[in-house]
């Protein structure tokens, strides 16, 4: 047992190591902060993608526990660069508020100066006021007790369409037009830097255009939605309504056999159920998925890191006991 702490304590330093150094210049790290959906589950927040990539921190999406994952990588609030929401649902945005009240509070992870740069489809706007509205009196009295400096009160908010919508020191994220039911518009993200590219494809099922937009990634981010074979075969008008609208384990298959990725991850992983029949096992997922897909995949759980960069793509060190740390100070 004594041994096992022991091996347990050096996967642990690893991943600190790994948590508080920072990306090389030519190298593109990928975390992902939360891989959960609107179901809680205490073991997958909500979803939220961290992409370093030179002098920028860019998050994609920013549901549940955002900010707590932050602090556990030790990336400070006030480095985020620019937040993209790919769609409006709760789960993309209940990080968001959490964000926006904390970074900029005189603590270590605090001390924003400046606005938050929030980019995200038609809508977004109203996200960016109702924040704002939320916080209206909060932040008067602590702009009183000099504890929030008035411009980090605001919050750019701008619309996105398909096209490249930020370019900063070298970094160019473009977003596409994905596929998902009647929520429209759903955006995928492509992120390109030093020669490389990860795609961030969250709430989607197949379609032409996330293909054509995710060709040859270096990294791809792909949500999966699986019901069991049980499941399936108890209630298929249930499961078939939403393969509709998210890749199930075959569809998803399909989009990594198309988009030719070096490595793909699975976030926004939702495991469906019904009272009487459990969810699916992240074993079922991935034979499933190994069955449509031949190539080269993980299924991501929470602060899982990729590195990436002209040797390749290279996942740290993981333990799902990090999830359960304090970062070290
Ligand atoms: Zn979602």
């Amino acid at each position: 047992m004594q041994k096992m702490l022991r091996k347990c304590g050096v996967i642990l330093a690893l991943l600190s190591a790994v948590g508080s150094a920072p990306a090389s210049a030519e190298t593109m790290r990928v975390t992902l902060l939360g891989t959960g959906t609107p179901i809680l589950n205490i073991n997958r927040f909500g979803i939220s993608v961290l992409v370093e990539a030179g002098t920028q921190k860019l998050l994609f999406d920013a549901g549940r526990g955002v900010a707590m994952r932050l602090h556990q990588r030790q990336v400070p609030l006030r480095d985020i660069s620019a937040v993209f929401i790919s769609l409006l649902n709760s789960d993309h945005i209940t990080g968001l508020p959490d964000l926006y009240a904390t970074a900029p509070l005189p603590t270590d992870d605090g001390r924003l100066k400046t606005p938050m740069t929030l980019f995200g489809p038609d809508g977004i706007d109203n996200v960016a006021r109702g924040i704002e509205l939320m916080f209206k009196d909060q932040n008067r009295m602590r702009m009183l007790e000099g504890e929030v400096v008035e411009p980090a009160t605001h919050i750019h908010a701008k619309r996105v369409e398909p096209g490249i919508v930020y370019e900063k020191e070298g970094v160019r994220v473009s977003a596409f037009l994905i596929e998902h039911g009647h929520v429209k518009p759903d955006f995928g993200y492509r992120i390109e830097y030093g020669g490389h590219a990860i795609v961030i494809t969250d709430d989607t099922t197949y379609s032409e255009n996330l293909v054509a937009h995710s060709k040859h990634a270096d990294l791809m981010v792909q949500s999966v939605a699986i019901g069991s074979r049980a499941l399936e075969r108890a209630a298929p008008d249930y499961v078939n309504h939403f393969y509709g609208y998210l890749a199930s384990p075959e569809s998803a298959g399909r989009i990594l056999s198309e988009a030719k990725p070096k490595l793909a991850v699975f976030a926004h992983i939702s495991l469906y159920s019904r009272s009487d029949i459990p969810r699916a096992t992240v074993d079922e997922l991935r034979e499933r998925v190994q069955a449509a897909y031949p190539g080269n995949f993980v299924i991501g759980e929470d602060l899982m890191t990729f590195d990436i960069n002209d040797h390749g793509v290279t996942r740290a060190p993981y333990s799902p006991e990090v999830r359960q740390q304090e970062p070290r100070t």
